[in-house]
């Protein structure tokens, strides 16, 4: 028996074979050719089964994924059609007589180097992006077929060293019983993909992950981050047990999912999604949300080589309020710049982009761009419950300045001609230190706060939150960042406001108890967890909550705090 340890990624239980996972390497020979022409036409032809299978990779993930995972391949047919790179490849084809192979390879390095010399995480990610791009011409002109998963006929354990997001959108996912991989954060593609699947996953196992014989019993637990090889009985008869356990009540969570969360003394909480595409939404509602909490709006302007339009945008904000009716839908206005680039804007190279011009502080200087997006929001407005929250609000003159550009807005879409629905509730997201100080001044300005736990973590422990290093430095139940959360529930209920966490900690079945326990109204999650997250918050009482709370602001770190809630006995 193996035990090995990871970073949990996505929970859940699975037992089954390993599969593993090796894309074949592809040999490229460098030959001297006679017609250059001749060449060119090949990668034109390679390029254009490239294209077909790109959107057919699209479309299979926005079905089983999400629009939102499956907008990763636009950004692969972006890079098939560089013309830069286009250019390089046929001056190296005419200039040095070299087969299309060789040239398009050296082309396709040399534009992935250059992006990860860019020393930004965002870049780095899209030089993998290409390098895949690079491999599936080259397949295509070497008239390979795509990695050989015919091994995949069996539900299965996939171990990888990485995923890529083709090599996930290939994998026939009714054969998947979940992820591993030897590299790998906690934001990693994998574990985003693992989570909209409701699959468990464990990444950055390292390299011991890899020597793990193929077709060996395996055995995952995301949640702990564990994953056992060839388990001995007794462990694998607790695991049994644990996972039909968990299917069973998974079961019951689901069809209970539509009631609302209650405790057992009475409190009623709301719970809502996070959601990132209008296809999400619907999703969403199966699992039980009753609403949602925060739209990010980011896929609007991500992946594209211009701003969206007006029009485009209130098409998509029709398409989430159309189908959450009159449920309360926050939508987050963009929240771009720290790991997410727009080629477009032009936002400019900065020694730390999580501290610098992002979010509504470049938005701000760009009212005309702004307003776009806001005047889009306010046409969507009528007959919903449509709720705009400004990101990454750091003082009061900021919230004053977007305000007052919505009320330019507004008057804008009136003189219009156009409706905008009256009341609409205007809130800003904690998530900078500063503004949880000062929530006392900042609750008179708004009608509601959602607490952006993941930002406001890693402002509070100055610790990047897309780094694996830093992973142990990246807990929300620090006990730091749970003053901070208590001290803005307070100020927000004094000035009869409420108050929302929409960071992944809402979501954590371990910390969401002390959320309740601080009087949090709103919680907000990826949707898959909420069947699961109304169950545990109904085996609650609210009086032991506060007493959890209270509780857990005065201990040392985040370890005690989860030990503490874990051990916690119910009075
Ligand atoms: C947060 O920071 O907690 C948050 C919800 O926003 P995002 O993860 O999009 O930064
Ligand atoms: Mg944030």
């Amino acid at each position: 028996m193996k035990i090995i340890k990871g970073i949990p990624a996505s929970g859940g239980i699975a037992a089954g074979p390993a599969y593993i996972f090796k894309p074949t390497e592809i040999g490229v020979k460098r030959e001297t050719i006679q017609n250059p022409a001749a060449e060119l036409s090949r990668l034109e032809s390679a390029r254009n089964v490239a294209r077909e299978q790109l959107k057919a990779l699209k479309l299979k993930t926005e079905n089983e994924a999400s629009a939102d995972e499956a907008a990763i391949f636009d950004a692969h047919a972006m890079f098939l059609d560089d013309p830069s790179l286009l250019e390089l490849v046929a001056d190296t084809v005419n200039a040095e007589k070299v087969n299309v192979e060789a040239a398009w390879a050296d082309g396709i390095e040399n534009f992935a180097r250059q992006m990860e010399m860019m020393g930004d995480e965002y870049l780095s990610a899209r030089a993998a992006d290409i390098r895949d791009v690079g491999k599936r011409v080259l397949r295509i002109l070497s008239g390979q077929s795509e990695t050989d998963l015919s091994g995949l006929n069996a539900p299965s354990v996939i171990l990888a060293q990485d995923l890529t997001p083709s090599d996930t959108a290939r994998l026939n996912k009714d054969f998947v019983l979940g992820f591993a991989t030897a590299e790998g954060g906690p934001t990693s593609h994998t574990a985003i993909l693992a989570k909209a699947l409701g699959l468990p996953a464990v990444v950055g196992c390292g390299p011991a992950l890899m020597e793990i014989k193929s077709g060996s019993e395996m055995l995952i637990h995301g949640g702990k981050g564990e994953l056992i090889a060839d388990p001995d009985e007794k462990t694998k008869q607790l695991y049994q047990k644990l996972t039909g356990e968990a299917t069973r009540v998974a079961g019951v969570e689901l069809e209970a999912a539509a009631e609302h969360a209650v405790t057992r003394d009475g409190r009623q909480v709301e719970i809502v999604a996070n959601v990132g595409s209008p296809s999400d939404a619907v999703s969403a509602l199966k699992y039980g949300a009753e609403g949602i909490g925060l739209l990010r709006t980011e896929f609007l302007y991500l992946e594209r080589t211009t701003a969206p339009t007006e029009e485009e945008q209130l098409a998509a904000y029709n398409a989430v309020l159309d189908v959450m009716e009159k449920r309360p839908v926050v939508v987050r206005t963009l929240d771009v710049g720290g790991d997410k680039q727009l080629d477009y804007l032009d936002l400019g190279k900065e020694a730390n982009p999580f501290l610098g011009w992002r979010a509504i502080r470049m938005c701000l200087d760009k009212p005309d761009f702004f307003k776009i997006q806001l005047r889009a929001l306010l046409r969507a407005s009528p007959n919903h419950d449509l709720r705009i929250m400004f990101p990454m609000i750091a003082t009061l003159e900021e919230v004053r300045r977007s305000k007052a550009l919505l009320a330019e807005a507004r008057k804008e879409v009136l003189a219009a001609g156009h409706p905008v629905a009256d009341n609409i509730q205007v809130g800003i997201m904690v998530e900078i230190p500063a503004a949880a100080q000062m929530a006392d001044f900042f609750a008179r300005e708004v009608d509601f706060f959602s607490i952006g736990t993941n930002d406001l973590t890693q402002y509070t422990m100055a610790a990047e939150r897309t780094s694996e290093k830093m992973a142990y430095l990246a807990d929300p139940c620090h006990p730091a960042v749970i003053r901070q959360i208590k001290r803005v529930i307070e100020e927000g209920h004094k000035q009869g406001i409420w108050v929302g966490v929409c960071g992944e900690m809402a979501g954590d079945p371990e910390a969401a108890p002390i959320l309740l326990g601080l009087g949090l109204d709103e919680f907000s999650m990826a949707a898959p967890g909420i069947p699961h997250l109304k169950a545990i918050l109904r085996e609650w009482s609210y009086a032991d909550a506060q007493k959890l709370a209270e509780h857990v602001l005065n201990l040392e770190n985040g370890t005690a705090v989860r030990e503490y809630v874990r051990g916690f006995t119910h009075a």
